[in-house]
C-alpha cells in the first residue's frame, strides 16, 4: 500500500483490509482511466485488484461492514467513470480461473447433475422461439458449426476475459461463441448486462451463475431464473456480485467455427472502433420506430442515415465515430463530460427532430 496519507473515512477498512491478509496491494487514489475501454475516468479513492473469490468475497463484505460504498469493475468495455472518480473503494475483478467440468456425452469431472431446463427464449431478431433444456440443440441448420454437437460444460470465473476464453476454445477445438468474436469485458459484464452477437445472447450459454448478496450470502440460480432479457439480467436489480458461472459451449466444428470468428473480428474491425465504449444508447422503441418510419430501430442507423452525423461532433477528445453512429471515440485526452456532450448533443437531435428519447445504455459510475 501506498504512504498517501488515508482519509479518515477510511482508516477502519484500510486497517480491516489489512488485517484480513488480503494478498492484492490496495492502492490509493488510482486513476481509472486505465482500467477502461474509452481511457477515461478520476481516481478511486481505494482500488483493489482483486485475483481469487476469498478476496472478492472478504473485500465486499468489508466495504459494507465499514459503510464504504463499493463498486466491481470487469473490463470497463460499458462503463461512463465521471473525471471526479470514484468515492469509496473500486473493486476490480481479475479472478480468473476456468474448468471443464463435464459434458453431454455423461463424462461429468465433478460428479455434477444437471438438471434440465425447460425453458423458452425468445431471439429478439428473429422473433423464433429456441428451447433451452440442457440436451437439446437449438442449432437447427447443418452448417452451423454446433449442430448436433456434444455439449461441453465448464466452470468459468467472473474476472475471465471472455476474448480470451472464446480464443482458448477454440483452440482446443470448443466451439459456440464464436459470433461473440472481438467483444470486450469479463464473464461478470457480461452476464450483467446479457452480452449479445448477432442473433445470441450470453444467457443462452448459461446454466446457472453463482453470486454474492450484500450480506455475504452465496446464491446459486439456474438459467431460467436470472431473467435475462435484451441487456439484461436479474443483476441489474439485486446488487450481488456475480462470482462464477457454469456455462455450456460444443464440441463442434471447430475449423469452421474459427473461420466465423475471423469474419465477425475482421466485420467489426471495419465497423467498430475499440476506443470506445460500446453503444451508447438503446435501440430505440417499436412506437418510435414506426412514428419515424425508421427502417432500424438501431441509434447507430439514425445517427448515421438520419442525421448523417458520422464522424463529427469534437468534443475535446471525443466525437462520434465514423465507423459506427451510437459509438463515441476517444483519443487519450477525452474527459468523461467531453464524452457526455457529445452524448447530449446527440439526445437533443433526436428529440427536437423526432420526438424520440433516447436512453443510455452505457452504465455511469462515480462523481461527474
Ligand atoms: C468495442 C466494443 C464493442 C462492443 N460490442 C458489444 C456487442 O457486440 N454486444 C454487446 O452486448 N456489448 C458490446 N459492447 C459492450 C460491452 O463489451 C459489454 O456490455 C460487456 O458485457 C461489458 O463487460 P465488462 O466486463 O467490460 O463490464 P464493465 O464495463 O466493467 O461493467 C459493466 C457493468 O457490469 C457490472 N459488473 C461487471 N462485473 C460484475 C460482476 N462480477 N458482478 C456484478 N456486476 C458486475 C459493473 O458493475 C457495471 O455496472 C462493446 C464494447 C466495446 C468497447
Amino acid at each position: 500500500m501506498s504512504d498517501i496519507n488515508v482519509s479518515l473515512s477510511y482508516t477502519s477498512l484500510v486497517s480491516a483490509i489489512q488485517k484480513a491478509r488480503i494478498s492484492e496491494e490496495l492502492l490509493l487514489g488510482e486513476p481509472l482511466g486505465k482500467y477502461t475501454t474509452w481511457r477515461v475516468g478520476g481516481l478511486a479513492d481505494l482500488f483493489i485488484e482483486a485475483k481469487s473469490i476469498d478476496s472478492i468475497q472478504k473485500l465486499v463484505a468489508l466495504a459494507v461492514e465499514h459503510s464504504v460504498p463499493h463498486f466491481v469493475l470487469g473490463g470497463g468495455s460499458n462503463v461512463l467513470i465521471g473525471d471526479k472518480g470514484f468515492r469509496g473503494l473500486v473493486i476490480k475483478n481479475g479472478y480468473c480461473e476456468k474448468s471443464i467440468i463435464g459434458d453431454s456425452a455423461g463424462n461429468d469431472n465433478e460428479q455434477i447433475e444437471y438438471q434440465a431446463l425447460h425453458g423458452r427464449w425468445q431471439d429478439h431478431v428473429t422473433g423464433v422461439f429456441r428451447h433451452t433444456a440442457v440436451h437439446f440443440h437449438y442449432y437447427s441448420d447443418e452448417t452451423d458449426p454446433n449442430f448436433n454437437a456434444e455439449q461441453i460444460f465448464l466452470r468459468v470465473s467472473s474476472g475471465y476475459s471472455m476474448a480470451s476464453l472464446i480464443r482458448e476454445m477454440l483452440d482446443m477445438g470448443i466451439t459456440g461463441m464464436e459470433k461473440f468474436a472481438r467483444i470486450p469485458g469479463t464473464l461478470g459484464g457480461w452476464i450483467y448486462n446479457n452480452t449479445h452477437g448477432h442473433t445470441q445472447f450470453m444467457g443462452d450459454f448459461i446454466m446457472e451463475v453463482r453470486s454474492m448478496t450484500l450480506d455475504g450470502k452465496i446464491i446459486i440460480r439456474q438459467w431460467n431464473e436470472l431473467d435475462f432479457g435484451y441487456d439484461q439480467s436479474i443483476f441489474h436489480q439485486n446488487n450481488e456480485v456475480i462470482l462464477d458461472s457454469t456455462i455450456r459451449m460444443f464440441k463442434g466444428n471447430a475449423q469452421v467455427a474459427r473461420k466465423i470468428s475471423i469474419e465477425v473480428m475482421k466485420n467489426k474491425l471495419l465497423r467498430q472502433p475499440s476506443n470506445s465504449g460500446g453503444c451508447v444508447f438503446h435501440n430505440v422503441t417499436a412506437e418510435e420506430k414506426e412514428q419515424n418510419q425508421f427502417e432500424s430501430d438501431a441509434v447507430g442507423y439514425i445517427v448515421d442515415k438520419k442525421l448523417g452525423w458520422l464522424g463529427t461532433n469534437k468534443v475535446g477528445g471525443a466525437w462520434i465515430s465514423s465507423k459506427h453512429g451510437n459509438f463515441i471515440e476517444t483519443d487519450g485526452t477525452a474527459t468523461a463530460q467531453d464524452i457526455l456532450s457529445v452524448m447530449d448533443a446527440i439526445r437533443k437531435e433526436c428529440k427536437s427532430r423526432f420526438n424520440v428519447e433516447l436512453r443510455e445504455e452505457i452504465f455511469r459510475v462515480g462523481e461527474f
